[in-house]
């Protein structure tokens, strides 16, 4: 019997062998092979009407349903509220929002949408587990549509602090939204008691223990649940990964010298900016690394439409240009920059090549690249990973070489540090967070999630 249902706004491409960029796709599809489970959410489709009755499909042992958006909804609340409003704020981005009425009525609207067309595939007995800050409102329009049954919802961004939250025009009907549920999870304690501060000072909820809040009648549990991956799947990956023939050519290329190598969506909050001036800070200000460095930089375009990210792009290219037409010499070519998604071997290859994994976000919720360059180390010659303070992965990985994301010359140091950390020192941080990402894998942070969502059904029946 089916015992769980996930709902995200988009569903994954289980059924074609596209790569997919972006952490929840990534997560859930792993973690959801533990489970009889219906996934529901966006076919990825644009109709032109409306259509509220759900597609099923079978791949890979799970159940898919979706449907797809007309192009008003897409627009306004896919790339509108989510991706204009919540996203920015979300990551501390007050300058990027772009807040539109149109906007709000979308997102409620599909909020609707997709609880009319989930609610008659439920049988009554499964947990729903909600993922990402498109569907805040969903739980409460599933109550309102009579469902009874546990309601979770994980947030995989950061939760901003109640100054930035305020900005929101609608941020009180969206907090009380988020207590709708029965249990609220987030990735870092920070992001918890940020949410708990300003449910506490915008609508009145109250305190009843650290992890326990209460509105009105309603008691609501959050917890911390940090999103781990697939370690040993990462790790079989990247070592078989040596023989794909684009890796091979890609060491021979190399010549012996150091690989630095980033990976991301290409979104502002990812820091790829300041990224690129701290690579051209080494090159200028440690005369030693050049020609002996190459960094590629992957990343994949993401919410192409939106003026910030198609600003972004071009951007990048300029400066790309501008630090090789600068720096470049007849047989060395200082950045690569690839716009690009990759597939999962291909990517795990380049980073087992790497000595360096730079991960700089100016905010993100967690950032699982860090953790798949970490995984997929040689253990007995690691590479380093410099990582930025403000990614959610740098409340577990102490033992990367932490840097401020805003800061370029602190960048540009650290990966200095980086390509002269000694084997011995490269091996022991090396060790410590793999550990670390054992202790809490991409199985532990789905098991806990779901354990404390079933213990909140045992206590309340
Ligand atoms: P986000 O969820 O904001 O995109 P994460 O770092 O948490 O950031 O997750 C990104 C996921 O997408 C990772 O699993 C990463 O391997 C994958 N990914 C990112 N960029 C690419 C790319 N260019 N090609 C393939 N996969 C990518």
């Amino acid at each position: 019997m089916r015992s769980l249902v996930v709902v995200s706004n988009r569903l994954p491409e289980l059924r074609s062998n596209r790569p997919q960029a972006g952490g929840l796709a990534i997560a859930l599809s792993e973690a959801l092979k533990e489970h009889t489970a219906l996934w529901f959410g966006w076919s990825g489709r644009i109709s032109k009407k409306t259509i509220t009755r759900a597609r099923l499909q079978h791949a890979q042992g799970i159940e898919l349903a979706s449907i797809p958006l007309n192009r008003a909804d897409f627009d306004d609340y896919y790339l509108g509220y989510a991706n204009e409003v919540l996203w920015p704020v979300f990551h501390f981005s007050l300058g990027a929002m772009d807040y539109r009425r149109s906007f709000v009525e979308a997102y409620y609207r599909v909020n609707r949408l997709f609880a009319a067309a989930l609610q008659p595939l439920l049988t009554g007995h499964e947990f729903i587990w909600v993922h990402d800050y498109h569907l805040i409102p969903l739980g409460r329009e599933l109550r309102a549509r009579g469902v009874q049954q546990r309601v979770g919802f994980f947030l995989h961004t950061p939760f901003p602090s109640y100054g930035l939250v305020r900005a929101i025009p609608d941020h009180r009907q969206l907090l009380s939204d988020l207590c709708a549920y029965d249990l609220v999870g987030f990735q870092t304690v920070i992001d918890m008691h940020a949410f708990t501060e300003s449910v506490i000072e915008a609508i009145g909820v109250q305190r009843v223990t650290d992890d326990q809040l209460r509105l009105g009648n309603h008691l609501l549990r959050t917890g911390v649940y940090p999103v781990g991956i697939d370690v040993d799947a990462v790790m079989a990956t990247a070592h078989q990964a040596l023989e794909i023939p684009r890796v091979k050519r890609l060491i021979a290329g190399l010549r012996k010298r150091h690989l630095i190598i980033g990976v991301d969506r290409l979104d502002y909050s990812k820091g790829l900016p300041q990224r690129f001036r701290a690579y051209e800070a080494l090159l200028a200000d440690y005369p030693s690394r050049r020609s002996e460095t190459v960094f590629i930089q992957i990343a994949s375009p993401s919410r192409t439409g939106i003026p910030e990210y198609d600003e972004l792009r071009r951007n990048l290219e300029e400066m790309a240009g501008h630090i090789n037409g600068e720096h470049a010499e007849l047989d060395w070519v200082p950045i690569h920059y690839l716009n690009r998604t990759f597939d999962r071997s291909a990517l795990a290859g380049l980073y087992r090549t790497a000595r360096v994994g730079l991960v700089t976000p100016l905010r993100d919720g967690m950032n699982l690249v860090a953790k798949e360059f970490v995984a997929a180390q040689d253990p007995a010659d690691p590479g380093v990973l410099v990582l930025s303070e403000l990614a959610g992965a740098a409340r577990e990985l102490d033992d990367a070489v932490q840097v401020p994301p805003y800061d370029v010359d602190a960048i540009a140091n650290g990966l200095d540090r980086a390509l002269s950390m000694p084997l011995a020192e490269r091996r022991q941080r090396h060790t410590r967070m793999l550990e670390i990402m054992r202790n809490n894998d991409l199985h532990t942070w789905q098991r806990r999630f779901l354990n404390d969502l079933s213990a909140l059904k045992a206590c309340s029946n």
